[in-house]
């Protein structure tokens, strides 16, 4: 319908995708025979690196065995037991996708609370979240920029906030509605440029939502590039509900919604009361899918925890996003370019400003949508992959520093042909 399997895979700069042939590593390689440095690692589906062998391995083993039973295995308890471990929340259901994982983590929110309303942060992604398509525009909430009006009320369902705004979300929490479910977030905006939370900002939101009664979903589908247990195990986020996806997965579709332990027990509260035959987990709790928690999903997602995204390869990672960052920085610097770099985890985001953005207002005030697409252009054109909606790279265990020789490289020959078209300072 699209010349390509998904509408998505046609919002790459230049108006058509690369048709791929291989990925390897920290590399691609195009139907032209070119070889390309990815740093956008399908938007983070592939942070495990492309063809991860013990991933491969793991499902071509399950595959020979039966991918799918609708009946648990003994992998099912290793990766319970272990995501447990990492991400500190006992209980854990899989879906087939992280906006399926968060569309579940909402109904369950609203489940035990009882509430309708879901509040997220301007510049949120959280998927094909209906809750979440939505922006602040002069403080009231509209449908955001590129998705299409569907009949829905989004008013009516979601309430928007300004990240690092407390006061705001303050007065939207504790309002004499008190009719919020849920705050779904990431911890760091990562997919309108990046905005990291401000001092305090994540204790403030914990205390918050405690007050107001409402549930705090951290959706960690990006930030697992933070550590082993994601963001929050690293700086101490308290989540009612957590969800992975993407990454988890090692290239098989996955998503995790977590649940701490006083969720759980409220929810098996609420199941007897729709049928009081039916106790603790056996009831169709308006989510989940045939394949949610397949053999092959849960194959794959052990072999991620336990060989590919493991300490060591964090380690790397970090090692190899720091030392990009700092690259970039000083080559701005030296060629006088007010560019922005921020780095989170395995993550370095490029920005057009000359600071760190508090919000996503100031992300947009500052974003140039020529610049941005050029800059694409200028990157695939030279080899370089990175994330089509915005300038962010990611790093992999297999990420070297040959791809970092090639960025480099490319972000200085931008700026000098910038430069003598129009130096710094001249509106260019
Ligand atoms: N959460 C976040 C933070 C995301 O960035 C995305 C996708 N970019 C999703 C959820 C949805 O993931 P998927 O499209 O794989 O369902």
């Amino acid at each position: 319908m699209y010349g390509a399997p998904s509408h998505w895979m046609r919002r790459w700069a230049g108006g058509f995708p690369l048709s791929i042939v291989s990925g390897q590593g920290a590399r691609l390689r195009c139907a032209d025979g070119l070889d390309y440095a990815d740093f956008c690692l399908g938007d983070s589906g592939a942070m495990c690196g492309h063809a991860p062998e013990p991933v491969s391995a793991a499902v071509a083993r399950q595959m020979s065995r039966g991918a799918t039973t609708m009946m648990p295995g003994e992998d099912s308890a290793w990766v319970g037991t272990e995501l447990a471990r990492r991400f500190q929340l006992p209980f854990w259901g899989f879906t087939t996708s992280a906006s399926d994982a968060n569309r579940a983590a909402i109904r369950l929110a609203r489940l035990v609370t009882g509430r309708s309303r879901v509040l997220v942060f301007n510049g949120c992604y959280h998927g094909s979240v209906e809750e979440a398509h939505v922006a602040l525009q002069d403080g009231r909430v509209v449908l955001r920029s590129g998705v299409h009006a569907n009949g829905v009320d989004h008013e009516r369902v979601s309430r928007v906030v300004e990240f690092n705004d407390l006061p705001s979300l303050e007065a939207a929490l504790l309002d004499a509605d008190g009719d919020v479910a849920c705050v779904l977030t990431e911890p760091v905006l990562t997919n309108f440029g990046m905005v990291l939370p401000q001092p305090g900002f994540h204790a403030a939101l914990r205390e918050l939502t405690r007050r107001a009664g409402a549930l705090l979903i951290v959706d960690e589908t990006h930030t697992f590039s933070s550590g082993p247990g994601g963001y929050g195990v690293r700086h101490g986020l308290e989540p009612d509900l957590l969800v992975l996806g993407k990454s988890i997965g090692g290239g098989i579709p996955v998503g995790l919604y977590g649940l701490s332990r006083a969720v759980a027990e409220r929810v098996w509260q609420e199941v007897p009361k729709v049928n009081p035959a039916l106790i603790r987990q056996s009831t169709h709790l308006g989510f989940g899918g045939t394949l949610a928690g397949s053999a092959l999903q849960v194959a794959a997602v052990r072999a991620v925890l336990q060989q590919v995204l493991i300490a060591p390869a964090f380690d790397h990672m970090f090692a190899m996003a720091a030392d990009l960052a700092q690259r970039a920085r000083a080559l701005l610097a030296a060629r006088g370019r007010a560019w922005y770099v921020e780095q989170c985890g395995a993550r370095v985001e490029l920005l057009f400003m000359p600071e760190a953005p508090v919000n996503a207002t100031a992300v947009a005030r500052a974003r140039s949508a020529s610049l941005e697409a050029l800059f694409h252009v200028y990157c695939l054109n030279r080899g370089i992959v990175i994330t089509p909606f915005h300038c962010m790279l990611l790093m992999c265990p297999d990420t070297r520093e040959a791809e970092l020789d090639r960025f480099i490289d490319v972000l200085g020959e931008l700026c000098a042909e910038l430069a003598a078209l129009a130096p710094e300072g001249t509106g260019a």
